[in-house]
């Protein structure tokens, strides 16, 4: 049974006035936002009607900067969503914003609104790396918006972006521990994409910038996932989603999460195969993971079997499924 269902309604935050370097959201100036509130009764019926065996259903408005559009037409919105919220057919309100689009009027009015969840759009805690993507606002501010939005009782979730201009290592790092001293709830992990058209791009070409390899991205992914991961911060998703432009596009993975699992699964079971000294040729070793991560143990299109088969050419390597099992866990055992 499925547990939990999501209803997307993208609100664009046409007209913004930010520059954020990467971004591909057209700016215009006049009329805010394509969705009109009407549209958003539709769709929510339209995804009642083909929702079957959910516990929890969620409408959840995406764009990145939901509290940027005027209160008004926040409120048009989220009276609609409110309705089904009073009404029983929806479970909980979830939308996404920047960290300057937090002050008390605002959360006034999402809490009025029965709003359950607030996402901020973090992209990293590196005051640097904040200023060379031109994000507009600092690290102080992202502090100063999370406090408030926990004081109020909001879920927090925290989104931050990989390989942005001046990023590092460090700066991955420290952005994920800044995100565990602040303890929200939920997270996402995104990898830069340099899309075609965006100022990111420009500054490529003119060589003021350079993406990431594939491999760089899911080694800083990797560690930062690992941290929030260690912290209990359930991490919702780790990537883009695919989509036929966005498969275009420099940085993109359609499997990006799994490559990051994969790896951290390479990681733990070699650990635990380097502690099984002395083992004659042609062991057997049972690993065993849940059935969500067992294809990580094999990795991406069978890459981690390549690399045991190569560090381990005298064991025999075999997978199973044990539900009992945590996410991201794997369980070593000789066969006797
Ligand atoms: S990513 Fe930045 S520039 Fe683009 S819509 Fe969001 S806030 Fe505005």
């Amino acid at each position: 049974m499925k547990k939990h269902a999501i209803i997307p309604i993208f609100i664009s935050h046409r007209g913004c006035p930010n520059d954020c370097v990467f971004c591909n959201q057209k700016k215009v100036t006049s009329r805010e936002g394509d969705v009109q509130p009407e549209d958003v009764r539709n769709t929510i019926e339209q995804w009642l009607t083909t929702l079957k065996d959910v516990e929890t259903v969620e409408v959840s408005f995406y764009g990145g900067s939901f509290t940027g559009i005027p209160m008004e037409q926040q409120s048009a919105f989220l009276e609609i969503a409110k309705e089904y919220k009073d009404s029983g057919r929806i479970d909980a309100i979830h939308l996404s914003t920047r960290p300057d689009y937090i002050d008390v009027p605002i959360l006034d009015n999402l809490k009025a609104y029965s709003v359950d969840v607030i996402e901020l759009g973090v992209q990293s805690f590196s005051d640097h790396v904040l200023e060379l993507s031109g994000r507009g606002h600092d690290a102080a501010c992202v502090y100063k918006a999370c406090d408030l939005i926990k004081s109020y009782g909001f879920t927090l979730g925290i989104q931050l972006m990989i390989g942005l201009p001046g990023d590092s290592m460090e700066t991955c790092r420290y952005s994920a521990l800044e995100t565990v001293k602040i303890g929200p709830a939920i997270a996402r992990l995104y990898p830069t994409v340099t899309i075609l058209g965006t100022e990111l791009y420009a500054m490529m070409e003119r060589k003021e910038y350079s993406p990431l390899t594939l491999d760089e991205a899911v080694q800083r992914t990797k560690v930062m996932y690992e941290i929030l991961e260690g912290a209990g911060i359930n991490i919702i998703r780790v990537g883009l989603k695919s989509s036929e432009i966005m498969d275009q596009e420099i940085g993109f993975h359609p499997a990006f999460r799994q490559l990051v699992e994969s790896a951290i699964a390479r990681d733990r079971i070699s650990q635990a195969l380097d502690a099984l000294i002395d083992l004659p040729e042609g062991s057997i070793i049972d690993v065993s993971a849940n059935s969500h991560s067992y294809g990580n143990i094999f990795g991406h299109k069978g890459s981690n079997r390549e690399f045991f088969a190569k560090k381990y050419p005298h064991l025999i390597i075999k997978g199973a499924v044990d539900n009992d099992l945590r996410d991201n866990f794997y369980q070593v055992i000789p066969r006797p």
